[in-house]
């Protein structure tokens, strides 16, 4: 199935092979300012994604292990990629269609302002339970 996307002004577009979009949240601060709001992201391996308009995407390294790429023209948050593997967490808001997508569960749950809650029972982990999930305990 191919799924797709676009910024805001349209500048930049997408499309991803995969069968079903699985919708995940990260509640810590980086992401909240970058989103400026709630993170809502789907994983995109970097076979899985094609970009069209490539030159209007800007890159910030917001850590020595990630970047977070965003639109030139307006500025819409488009995807976190991990600089070791490539993986990307691709804004899910820049979906034409959330149709069939699945909300599969939080990380940073400790994190989360408490006015508001993602609802439903999912995966749910703190930030330390999600480090060490990854090996980088402690
Ligand atoms: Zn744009
Ligand atoms: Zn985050």
């Amino acid at each position: 199935m191919s799924i797709k996307g676009k910024c805001l002004c349209g500048a930049v577009r997408y499309e991803v092979e995969k069968d079903a979009v699985e919708v995940g949240s990260c509640h810590c601060g980086m992401c909240r300012a970058w989103t400026g709001g709630i993170n809502l992201s789907f994983e995109a391996k970097p076979g899985e994604i094609a970009f069209a308009g490539e030159e209007m995407i800007e890159a910030f390294a917001s850590s020595d292990w990630a970047e977070r790429a965003f639109c030139r023209r307006c500025g819409s948050s488009l995807f976190y990629r991990s600089k070791a593997d490539g993986t990307m967490h691709v804004a899910a808001g820049s979906l034409e269609s959330w149709e069939g997508a699945r909300f599969i569960g939080e990380i940073y749950i400790d994190a989360k302002p408490a006015l508001y809650a993602l609802a439903g029972d999912h995966k749910r982990m703190t930030e330390a339970e999600f480090l060490a999930s990854i090996g980088m305990a402690g």
